[in-house]
């Protein structure tokens, strides 16, 4: 099939929920191939999730061995490979005494939280979580009603009870949503779909402190910003601050689907058999993609890597900034990385696209750049060339309708 062909095809049979752009039949590291055999370089890696790069050889590997032996057999039974990943995850988290629940995608992985968060608080009464304005915490009916943006809620009303929302960065804020029915605070340590905002050090030194002061729970979403995305194992490490809790999902199995929820000591053993399940949570398969990402992470150093390009990255991109007006700021945390524009970029995006750059364009303003931890210096240079002479067409086609 061409492209024309899926396009066709997708369009008769699926639903509408994304407006894709076009079809992806092949990767290879940091690039990937449409239907038609056009090259892109991916800067936005399946959004955070293909961490050590398409079809990476490791993780292939180990999904094609795991395939061969033994993929399914639901959580009744134990398996070789899950109590290994949770095993890794404990320890790379640094969380003395913490245990993991499995699942398949970040909402998934934040249900759990909620229900952690809400078991634990059950006999005092306290049910309440406090999220961010502008977060981003997924689609399902708990998670949307977690998510601070009135957009992703709009229609869908009347939402689950036992939230409430404070300002990112704002301790303050935060500090003033806290009631008696509050059971835990639940923050990204760097917003990702809300713009690729880092928290500030107080901000989360601040919550860590507050929730200890008022025996709260501080839970945080690393479904975006952890497995090495921020040069860190997860985004809280850079804050030298540890949660209660934490979610994972994205980048964790390299495409394959997987979510965990992290617990440490306090909550590590509250779920008791019947509180919570997954049917395809932690099988075979899906451990043995994540322990080989998680091999591939750190054989390949793509922390370090990551914080390295990141700033080599985010410099480039601040040349070019310093040129259009449109870009009003550079901002990120390893490579997570956001270039803040003056107005909707959405024609930017297509730009870099039709220059052979994929990136995404995040909260309407934000072009938002996400490349494999393991990309080198070389494609780094390339995607800014690739920016800079799509800010160049960009600014004419601007100075062509003067009205935009
Ligand atoms: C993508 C994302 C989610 C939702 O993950 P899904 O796998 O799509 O359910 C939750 N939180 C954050 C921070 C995310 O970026």
């Amino acid at each position: 099939m061409n492209n024309t062909d899926i396009v066709g095809l997708h369009k008769q049979f699926v639903m509408s929920t994304y407006a894709p752009s076009m079809p992806l039949v092949r990767g290879k590291g940091a690039r990937v191939w449409d239907a038609d055999g056009r090259e892109y370089l991916d800067f936005l890696a399946g959004i955070a999730v293909c961490g050590v790069g398409h079809c990476h050889p490791a993780v292939t590997k180990a999904i094609r061995q795991q395939a061969a032996k033994l993929v399914h057999v639901s959580n009744l039974y134990y398996n070789e490979n899950q109590p290994q990943l949770a095993q890794k995850l404990v320890q790379l988290a640094g969380l003395e005494g913490g245990k993991v629940f499995f699942c398949n995608s970040g909402a998934e992985a934040n249900e759990a939280l909620i229900k952690l968060a809400r078991l634990w608080g059950h006999d005092a009464g306290r049910y309440e979580v406090i999220t961010m304005r502008n977060s981003f915490h997924g689609r399902t009916l708990a998670t949307l009603t977690a998510t601070g943006q009135d957009k992703v809620q709009k229609g869908f009303e009347p939402l689950p009870t036992g939230f409430a929302y404070a300002e990112f960065n704002n301790l303050e804020s935060v500090r003033a949503a806290i009631t008696d029915k509050t059971a835990a605070i639940l923050t990204e340590a760097v917003q990702g779909e809300g713009g690729i905002l880092p928290a500030t050090p107080e901000f989360m030194q601040g919550l860590r402190k507050l929730c200890d002061e008022k025996n709260l729970l501080l839970l945080c979403d690393e479904v975006q910003c952890g497995i090495g995305r921020t040069g860190a194992w997860f985004g809280f490490q850079n804050y030298g601050v540890a949660p209660d809790a934490f979610s994972l999902a994205k980048g964790l199995g390299n495409g394959y689907p997987i979510g965990a929820a992290v617990a440490g000591a306090k909550l590590a053993n509250l779920f008791q058999p019947g509180h919570h399940a997954s049917t395809f949570g932690g099988t075979p398969l899906a451990c043995a993609a994540a322990l080989a990402t998680l091999e591939a992470t750190a054989a390949e150093g793509c922390l370090e890597n990551a914080k390295q390009m990141g700033e080599l990255f985010i410099g480039l991109l601040q040349k070019v900034a310093k040129k259009y007006k449109f870009i009003q700021v550079v901002r990120g945390k390893g490579l997570m990385v956001g270039m803040v524009c003056d107005r909707p970029c959405k024609d930017l995006e297509v730009l870099l696209r039709e220059r052979g750059l994929i990136a995404l364009t995040t909260n309407n303003v934000i072009m938002r750049f996400l490349p494999p931890l393991n990309v080198t210096a070389g494609q780094v240079r390339k995607a800014a060339r690739i920016v800079k002479d799509a800010c160049a067409a960009w600014q004419a086609k601007l100075a062509a309708a003067p009205q935009a």
